[in-house]
C-alpha cells in the first residue's frame, strides 16, 4: 500500500479532529477504522420499521456540549449549515415516581440525523478506509523511522507518522505488538515511569486509565410515551438515562427511546448477551415510564463507554518516534471525558505534529 505522511488508526472524533487539521496543514493523511462507518462512540443506529419508516437512535453519545471557542464554532456553524441543532437546554430528573425539570439553560447539541453526523461532517474530504481492524504495528527502520500497520484482513499501510486514536486498553494491545526493544513498547517499570518523558512514560500512563462500561438499548415505539421532557436522568439502580430520540429528529420521526444502564449495572451484567439484558432494561424503563407499546428493540454493549480514570495532558506526541495518540481519555480541559474532550485532544495533537504549537 502506498506511503502516506500520516496514518491514523481510529476514525472516532479525536482521530477525525486530528486528521482534519493535519490535512489542512498540507499533510497526506489516511484514517483506518474497524467499524463500517466513522464517528466511533458518537454512534447512530438506523432502524427500518415494518411500515418502511426509519428511526435514528443515538445509542452511544447522547448529545454534545461546546464550552471551548473552537467546539462552539463547530457546533454553531453546524446549526447555521443545518446539520446540527440545539436539542435541549435541560434534562428532567426522575426520583421514586416524581419527575422534576431543574432550571438549566446550557445548550446540548444533537444533529437531527443522529450523532454520527458529527463524525461524517469532520470526515468530509478525508481519506478514510473503514472495515479494517488493525492488529499489529511495526517500526520500519530503526534509523530512518517510518511505520507499517497490519490489518486482520491481511492488508498493510506505511507512513512516516503514526497516530493512534483508540480507547487506552485497545491502544496498549496494539503497542504490545511492537518489537519489545521499541521504546514505545516497553515502558520502564515503577512510579517514576509515570512521569517519564516520551512514549514509554505515556504508555505507562495509559495503563492507569479505566473505563465505565454501558449497556444501551434502542426501543421503537408504536405510540409515544406521555411526557413533556426530551431527556430524563432517573435515579434508578438499572437505568441512568432515557431519551425520547424522536425529539432530536425532524417532525414526523417515529417515536423511539434510548436507554442507558448505570455503570454498576452494566459492569455486573457485562458478559450477558443482548437477548439476556433486554428484558431487564425494558422492565426498568416501564417501572419509570409506565407500560411501553414496543415495536422493535436492540441492545448494544459498550465495553469502554466513558473513561473513569483519565490521563493527564491533552494528548501524547513523541517527535523522535513520529508517534502520537489522542482521545477522550486525555484531559485537554477540566470538564471530563466527552465528545468535546476527544475533539480538543485531536486538535491539540495536530498542532503538535504540524509544529504550530
Ligand atoms: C453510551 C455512551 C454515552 C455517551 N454519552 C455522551 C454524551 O452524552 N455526551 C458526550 O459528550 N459524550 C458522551 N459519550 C462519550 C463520547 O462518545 C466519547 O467521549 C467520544 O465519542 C470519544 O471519541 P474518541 O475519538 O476519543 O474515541 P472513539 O469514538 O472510541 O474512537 C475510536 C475508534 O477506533 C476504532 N478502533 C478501535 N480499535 C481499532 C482497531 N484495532 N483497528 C481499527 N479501528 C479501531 C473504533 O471503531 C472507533 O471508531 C458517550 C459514550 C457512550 C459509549
Amino acid at each position: 500500500m502506498s506511503g502516506q505522511d500520516v496514518l491514523v488508526v481510529g476514525a472516532g472524533l479525536g482521530g477525525l479532529a486530528f486528521a482534519h487539521d493535519a490535512a489542512r496543514a498540507g499533510l497526506r493523511v489516511r484514517l483506518l477504522d474497524k467499524a463500517r462507518g466513522v464517528s466511533g462512540r458518537a454512534a447512530t443506529r438506523r432502524v427500518t420499521l415494518p411500515d418502511g419508516q426509519e428511526a435514528h437512535l443515538d445509542h452511544g453519545a447522547r448529545f454534545f456540549t461546546a464550552r471551548s471557542d473552537r467546539a462552539r464554532a463547530l457546533a454553531e456553524g453546524g446549526v447555521r449549515d443545518g446539520w446540527n441543532a440545539v436539542w435541549t437546554l435541560g434534562m428532567a430528573r426522575w426520583q421514586a415516581g416524581t419527575v422534576t425539570v431543574p432550571p438549566d439553560g446550557h445548550p446540548r447539541y444533537a444533529p437531527p440525523a443522529g450523532m454520527s453526523t458529527l463524525g461524517r461532517t469532520l470526515a468530509r474530504g478525508l481519506d478514510v478506509t473503514t472495515g479494517v481492524t488493525v492488529t499489529s504495528l511495526q517500526r520500519l527502520n530503526a534509523t530512518r523511522g517510518g511505520w507499517r500497520v497490519h490489518s486482520r484482513e491481511g492488508l498493510y499501510w506505511d507512513a512516516a507518522t503514526l497516530i493512534l486514536n483508540l480507547p487506552a486498553p485497545q491502544l496498549l494491545t496494539l503497542l504490545a505488538t511492537l518489537d519489545p526493544a521499541s521504546p514505545a513498547a516497553s515502558p520502564a517499570a515503577g512510579p517514576a515511569a509515570r512521569h517519564a518523558q516520551g512514549s514509554a512514560g505515556a504508555a505507562q500512563q495509559a495503563r492507569l486509565v479505566t473505563y465505565d462500561p454501558c449497556w444501551a438499548a434502542g426501543v421503537m415505539l408504536r405510540h409515544d410515551v406521555s411526557a413533556d421532557w426530551s431527556a430524563l436522568r432517573p435515579e434508578h439502580p438499572v437505568l441512568e438515562w432515557i431519551a425520547r430520540e424522536h425529539t432530536k429528529r425532524r417532525d414526523g420521526a417515529p417515536p423511539s427511546l434510548t436507554l442507558h444502564a448505570t455503570p454498576a449495572w452494566s459492569r455486573a451484567n457485562l458478559e450477558r448477551t443482548p437477548e439476556q439484558v433486554l428484558p431487564d432494561l425494558l422492565a426498568a424503563a416501564q417501572e419509570i415510564l409506565g407500560p411501553l407499546d414496543t415495536a422493535q428493540v436492540f441492545a448494544h454493549r459498550w465495553r469502554y463507554a466513558i473513561p473513569a480514570v483519565t490521563a493527564p495532558g491533552p494528548c501524547h506526541w513523541d517527535a523522535t518516534l513520529n508517534l502520537g495518540w489522542c482521545g477522550d481519555w486525555f484531559t485537554p480541559d477540566p470538564h471530563g471525558p466527552r465528545v468535546e474532550s476527544a475533539l480538543l485532544s485531536g486538535w491539540t495533537l495536530a498542532r503538535r505534529v504540524t509544529g504550530t504549537a
